[in-house]
């Protein structure tokens, strides 16, 4: 079924949008609301009775979309606001970056399921992008300690809460993993990555 996207008035087939409250958004203007309406990765868990708190039933992701919250008539509004909130990250991070990275986590990886004899020992450091996308090339620089410390970018990757799979972009406002090859051991949750 064809609809019309909120944003920019483009048809859309219905299955290909993003839904939001009253109407549809196409890809593109979900892609520039992103910084705005990050999802939330979340987990389904039940409580346990026996009193040992909350348990995960079983590893099952949900990702929560803030856009489907969004009535159709503020897009328009939202996306200059999204403009808006770019620029100025761009003015605080600095405009020559290619983008801009919050940490979450960071873990060793030494193996990958089932090929017991392969030895990785790559670094997977999850988090979000706030400001830009970011490909499989480039660098990574942190400063700490009057120090810049920067690794080479192996590849990024893609979360659906339990898998990671290979991508080429992790876009503005997406939660996803960069790769690096070499030990991180100046990365922490909470670090702000610059992207070069
Ligand atoms: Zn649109």
């Amino acid at each position: 079924m064809q609809e019309k996207c909120s944003g920019c008035g483009t048809e859309i087939e219905e299955n290909e949008c993003v839904a939001c409250e009253g109407g549809y958004i196409c890809q593109e203007c979900a892609k520039k609301l992103r910084i705005l309406f990050p999802k939330v990765l979340t987990w389904q868990k039940e409580i346990d009775r026996a009193g040992r708190g909350d348990v995960d039933v079983e590893e099952r992701a949900i990702w929560l979309d803030p856009l489907a919250e969004a009535s159709s008539d503020e897009i328009p509004e939202m996306i200059k606001r999204a403009d808006e909130e770019r620029n100025a990250r761009r003015q605080h991070y600095g405009a020559d970056n290619r983008a801009v990275f919050i940490v979450d986590d960071n873990h060793k990886r030494m193996k990958y399921p089932g090929e017991s004899d392969k030895v990785l020992g790559e670094y997977v450091i999850m988090g979000r992008v706030v400001l830009g996308d970011i490909s499989g090339n480039g660098e990574i620089a942190v400063s700490r300690r009057n120090k810049v410390y920067t690794k080479t970018i192996k590849r990024v990757e893609l979360t659906t809460g339990v898998i990671l799979t290979k991508t080429d972009s992790i876009d503005e406002g997406n939660y996803g993993a960069i790769v690096v090859q070499e030990d991180t051991p100046f990365i922490y949750p909470g670090d702000t990555l610059i992207i070069r």
